[in-house]
């Protein structure tokens, strides 16, 4: 009998009537599992309310560094599942090793990072900046400071990341001692819903602390408060969506968005085929381009080059693309597997389809199995930069990217800039005043800008590598959200306000509070 997944809501699992939506095996399409919100067993104004009273209250009443070893012991609980993730991951995701590596290993990686950061923090509330005076006498000062948020973090989250994308906001809101809803991408919800029922089972978060919901959203965005905050990651299209629904509006709700990103990976015109930056920036995109065949948010998409290296460039990419197996992740030298599912398949089909207005095909990879979801690595490459139309904006979520040749810095700059807002960029180059030249000249339109010079060399922690450490987060197009950055992603979970009184007062408040520089260190 096929999987039926069970929902966790105000502290119960549900089953939803009917089959709904089908989870498949990419490879083969057979249906892995359903997901079902259907029927009255699904009262999500409740279970949000369950959420706010009990799992905020209970959380609350922990310190931050209780609630990070809570974070800890959720890692130590998962880590123990590897392998079970592992087999989700490939049947439901069509994940090789690594690609259930970068998500599973991800999320451990970065929840351990937050219970260790968080460690430290003996207080249950922030206090921000000093003491100010109101008054000639002091008798009148004030005091900002940060609250938890009272409400529940709705995390709506996108196909790709269903473990990091859960563990990567969950570690920041609990560690704040915010309850958490996740509501994960239906088409692999079966890893996410898997992972939550481990940690629930162990009982190491408090009743109410975290809930999911597998399936269609229904009416959810009804039910958000003025408390609350929703994580929306996913595309444009969607987070424009919830961002314009009336109750979202009207309550003011407090939205962060990761979106869809044009990433790119930027060649310095001072590094030539004999310079191992040369190498290292080829691995790099060939990398970027076949791990989880494609689907990172962070994955580069253009591959910005001086043109006298525009050919040597291609050819080495290609050649490197050339050497990656694609095919069913079960046999272990396979290096690309199939995107998610048809749909995704059809739509980055369509994308590539679009790009190919703009460019030639430099390479296609061959024998890509002719069933299942699979789309054969692909290098594209476009001459005019900035006129084409599409390779700046088309986000092919898949296997492919398009190298464009630069004449000079400024125009290099600009092209950098035409995806209009990027996760972001790496950049491969000795030429220290280019290096400078650039990050400034892109720095508005990217969150993030990794540089990689002869003294990083192999050191460098990879283009799409998101650090719990740093900023992950890009303007305009790429959503304007910000998470992580160490223990500033606790910010986005606080509530700051101001309170001018007595200074008895103001210290009295302070008394079970820690300093704002302590999430800067
Ligand atoms: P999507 O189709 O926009 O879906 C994202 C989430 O929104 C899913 O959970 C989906 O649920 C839900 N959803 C759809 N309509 C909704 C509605 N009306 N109300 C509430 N929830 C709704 O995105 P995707 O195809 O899963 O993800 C791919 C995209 O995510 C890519 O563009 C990628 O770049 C982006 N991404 C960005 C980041 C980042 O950190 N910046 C990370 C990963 C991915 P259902 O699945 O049930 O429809």
């Amino acid at each position: 009998m096929t999987l039926r997944l069970k929902s966790f809501l105000a502290g119960k699992w549900v089953e939803g009537e009917g089959d709904g939506a089908a989870l498949t095996n990419p490879v083969t399409g057979a249906t892995v599992a359903f997901a079902s919100t259907a029927g009255k067993a699904f009262d999500l104004a409740a279970a949000m309310d369950f959420s706010r009273k009990t799992g905020g209250k209970n959380l609350r009443a922990m310190t931050y560094a209780e609630r990070a070893a809570m974070v800890g012991k959720i890692a130590e609980t998962l880590a123990a599942q590897r392998a079970k993730y592992f087999d989700i991951s490939r049947e439901n995701s069509g994940a090789t090793e690594a690609d259930a590596s970068f998500d599973v290993d991800g999320a451990t990686f970065t929840l351990k990072y937050f219970a260790k950061a968080g460690a430290g923090l003996a207080g249950k509330k922030i206090r921000d900046g000093g003491r100010i005076g109101l008054s000639k006498s002091g008798a009148f000062a004030a005091q900002h400071f940060l609250s938890p948020l009272e409400g529940v973090a709705i995390f709506i989250n996108a196909f790709n990341f269903p473990a990091w994308g859960l563990w990567e906001k969950a570690a920041c809101a609990l560690l704040a001692g915010v309850p958490v809803l996740v509501k994960p991408a239906t088409a692999t919800s079966w890893l996410t819903q898997e992972m939550v029922k481990d940690v629930v089972d162990a009982g190491i978060v408090p009743e109410g602390a975290l809930s999911i919901l597998c399936g269609e959203a229904r009416e959810l965005l009804d039910h958000v408060r003025e408390e609350d905050v929703i994580c929306f990651t996913g595309s444009a299209a969607t987070a424009a969506t919830i961002k314009t629904h009336p109750n979202v509006i009207a309550r003011s709700v407090r939205m962060n968005v990761e979106a869809d990103s044009l990433n790119s990976a930027i060649l310095g015109a001072d590094v030539t085929p004999e310079n191992p930056l040369f190498e290292l920036f080829v691995k790099e995109v060939v990398r970027e381009m076949t791990l989880k065949a494609g689907q990172k948010c962070t994955a580069i998409r253009r591959v910005l080059v001086p043109k006298a290296q525009a050919s040597a460039v291609t050819e080495a990419i290609a050649a490197g693309l050339a050497a990656c197996k694609i095919g069913d992740p079960k046999d272990a030298e396979v290096k690309v597997g199939p995107v998610v599912n048809s749909r995704q398949q059809k739509s980055a089909l369509e994308g590539m389809a679009q790009l190919k207005q703009d460019a030639e095909v430099a390479h296609e990879s061959k024998d890509a199995p002719s069933s299942g979801a699979f789309i054969p690595p692909t290098l594209l490459a476009c001459n005019n930069g900035l006129t084409a139309k599409h390779v700046n904006d088309v986000e092919v979520f898949g296997p492919v990217a398009t190298v464009i040749p630069y004449a000079d810095e400024a125009e290099l700059i600009e092209i950098a800039r035409r995806g209009c807002g990027s996760l972001v960029a790496s950049l491969f180059s000795d030429d220290a005043a280019f290096t400078k030249n650039v990050v400034t000249g892109i720095a508005g339109l990217h969150g993030r800008t990794l540089v990689v010079d002869s003294s990083v060399n192999k050191q460098h922690t990879g283009h799409g590598n998101v650090m719990p450490q740093c900023l992950h987060g890009g303007p305009g197009r790429a959503g304007g959200g910000e998470e992580l950055g160490g223990l500033r992603a606790l910010l986005l979970y606080h509530r700051r306000y101001v309170v001018q009184g007595p200074p008895t007062l103001l210290d009295a408040l302070g008394e079970d509070c820690i300093e704002i520089n302590a999430l800067f260190a």
